[in-house]
């Protein structure tokens, strides 16, 4: 049983807030480091033949799934103008909503697993070596050896995206768990690429629990655990290396005074846990990470709040977890998260649907980037924490700031007018 302070009443009635993390001490004390970092980075490189041999629209990037880094400049002025903000600094946009392959960030972690997983296999067949080239791993021989193998998910959609299609093409025994409200075109999409979709009754944790539970009793079958996995969670992390020489090039410089501050949306807390993980392991004290949730599904700021992490689930205080944002209606945060996550977060907020589709729309006309519900959770982020802090600290109109596109690439032409024209409508009202 946990007692009802006012802060939590406000998100019992879905109010948006703005939580400034009063733990944040600027240093990660978790037994990841840089070198696992770095690990799994060299990892990438060494597939990335392969990964160029088999996904021809990453050839321009030698076989490197990597998103591009830009500036905003003209949805930066749209929402200066909308939301009265005082904003010197520059505003940019990951643009992980392209990611190769399965147009998500979730490209990053859960492609990573799977090559993980195939590289140990291959290592152990005894046929292989790391000093190989990896487009070896295209040859039948390989093929055959994984397809004895399997790869298992519980997905709400996008993780399922990317273990299918990467498993799949590698040759393993493909199976994602999704809960049965998932939407149609991705269940049709992972069965045309030879994927095994599986549909459970009710929500995210029961489709991961139900994956779990099947995968146990198969020894040669490899779950990919979204709630704690420390695979997913260094994958995610080489984004930081990475996003530090597309700094470089555009020759912006962070220090104390402007600092870099970074919106990631979140869901079970893996994918922008792993990324600012990473981020604070590469920039130190010059970096501000912000996460934003639902204020239908603040799984991981119930658990931040609380300090009871993922022991405690939105359902507990009542609160439905329904929301467009697919990729983040969580109920109950990652198990593996949460502790790491806790010195290094600066602050979150919540949001309601209505602004996702708001920003979406307002995106799209500016930018010409077109985004799902979830992907734009960051704009509205970077809204609220620069009106609520500029209040109490001035030192944030000076700052540089990133908001991190996490999906919609894969999301078909007809699903993303839908998701615009909510938007367009809201906006005109
Ligand atoms: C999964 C996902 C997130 C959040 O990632 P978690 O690891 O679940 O926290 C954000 N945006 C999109 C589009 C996603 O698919």
């Amino acid at each position: 049983m946990i007692t009802m302070d006012d802060f939590l009443v406000n998100m019992q009635h879905y109010d948006e807030v703005v939580w400034l993390n009063p733990h944040f001490k600027k240093e990660s004390n978790s037994s990841l480091n840089l070198v696992d970092i770095q690990d799994a980075a060299n990892r990438l490189q060494r597939f990335a033949p392969y990964i160029e041999l088999v996904f021809p629209e990453t050839v321009q990037n030698k076989g490197i799934i990597e998103s591009d880094l830009i500036e905003i400049p003209h949805m930066l002025s749209t929402l200066k103008k909308k939301e009265s903000l005082e904003v010197h600094g520059k505003l940019f946009w990951k643009c992980d909503n392209n990611l190769p392959i399965s147009g998500s960030i979730k490209a990053r972690g859960g492609i990573y697993e799977v090559l993980k997983f195939a590289e140990k296999v291959a290592l152990d067949s005894g046929n292989f070596s790391v000093n190989d080239n990896y487009s070896k791993l295209a040859e039948n021989q390989f093929k055959e050896l994984f397809s004895k193998y399997s790869i298992a998910v519980g997905s709400t959609g996008n993780l399922g995206l990317s273990i299918g299609i990467m498993g799949a093409k590698l040759g393993f025994s493909t199976t994602v768990h999704m809960s049965h409200d998932a939407k149609q075109w991705k269940k049709d999409l992972l069965r045309s690429k030879g994927v095994n979709v599986v549909e459970h009754h009710g929500d995210f944790s029961k489709a991961v629990a139900e994956g779990r539970k099947f995968a146990e009793t198969d020894p040669l079958c490899h779950f990919v655990d979204d709630e704690g996995s420390k695979d997913l969670f260094l994958g995610y992390a080489v984004a930081a290396l990475r996003l530090k020489n597309q700094f470089i090039k555009s020759k912006i410089e962070f220090s104390k005074e402007k600092p870099l501050f970074v919106y990631l949306p979140c869901g079970v807390g893996g994918s922008p846990g792993g990324v600012a993980f990473g981020l604070n392991k590469v920039f130190g004290e010059n970096i501000k990470i912000i996460f934003v949730e639902p204020t239908h599904a603040p799984s991981m700021l119930l658990g931040l709040y609380t300090e009871l992490n993922d022991k405690i689930s939105v359902e507990d205080i009542g609160i439905d977890g329904r929301t467009a944002a697919d990729g983040l209606a969580v109920g109950r945060s990652s198990r593996l998260v949460g502790k790491i996550i806790d010195p290094i977060l600066f602050a979150e907020t919540t949001v309601q649907d209505d602004r996702l589709y708001e920003y979406l729309a307002l995106l799209a006309d500016t930018e010409s980037i077109f985004v799902e519900p979830s992907s734009a959770a960051g704009i509205a982020s970077f809204v609220d924490v620069n009106k609520y802090l500029s209040k109490i600290d001035s030192s944030i109109k000076n700052g540089t700031h990133l908001i991190w596109g996490t999906g919609g690439n894969m999301v078909p032409k007809e699903e993303m007018s839908i998701y615009y024209n909510t938007g367009k409508k809201l906006l005109s009202k």
